[in-house]
């Protein structure tokens, strides 16, 4: 699973452990992005912050685990090299599933290599609210089967959060308690963050 991660919250957390469930996944790598290619924001937080929180989001889950190979890499991020690092670490004996939100799944569509991309892994596209999942059904059946058959999509409880409506309410003083696990919650505060 990838992502921005500015913070991770409990959406990612949420769509992280069905998918885990529902696929039979051995488990989540939680990828904080290096420098996305498509994040426009400038003001993100450094890698290292992001990576920090990522850790102590997933901590407590031994199914879940953190994966620095983005943030390790320099120059832009593309999954498509990300991808191949992963199946070379483990001379292509694993299966690979990219999880995202109803809302970025689209976007895969315009990646760099997507032909590449889709042979090394299958996609999850799950449940967020706001963003409906007919309007994939429709993009996903004008592909050839080859590559519809790599992308899934996942209906499952929408837990409307994100990471821009945890900044803004940090920076407006309002609680995100409950929104983000006990530690992330503490990191910001003690660290300053999205003030
Ligand atoms: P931002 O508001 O800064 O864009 P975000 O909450 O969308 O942050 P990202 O790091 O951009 O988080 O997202 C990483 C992945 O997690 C994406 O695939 C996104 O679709 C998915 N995701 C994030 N929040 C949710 C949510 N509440 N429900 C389902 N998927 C989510
Ligand atoms: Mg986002």
């Amino acid at each position: 699973m990838g992502g921005t991660f500015d913070p991770i919250h409990y959406g990612h957390l949420f769509i992280a452990e069905c998918s885990r469930h529902k696929f039979n996944l051995s488990k989540v790598l939680f990828i904080p992005s290096g420098r996305p290619v498509h994040k426009k924001r400038l003001d993100i937080q450094p890698p290292e912050r992001r990576l920090e929180m990522t850790r102590l989001a997933v901590e407590a889950n031994p199914n879940f685990e953190l994966s620095t190979i983005e943030i390790d890499r320099p120059g832009p991020t593309y999954t498509v090299d990300t991808l191949e690092i992963l199946h070379n670490l483990n001379a292509f004996t694993q299966e690979y599933f990219f999880i995202t939100g109803a809302d970025a799944i689209m976007e895969i569509l315009t990646w760099k290599d997507v032909d590449k991309v889709l042979e090394l892994c299958q996609f999850i596209a799950v449940t967020r609210p706001g963003h409906s999942l007919d309007g994939i059904n429709k993009v996903l059946d004008s592909l050839l089967e080859v590559q519809r058959s790599r992308f899934h999509i996942y209906e499952t409880v929408g837990i409307l959060v994100s990471s821009t409506e945890i900044r803004e309410r940090v920076s407006m003083n309002e609680p995100i308690r409950y929104l983000v696990p006990d530690n992330v919650e503490k990191y910001i505060s003690a660290n300053g963050l999205y003030k």
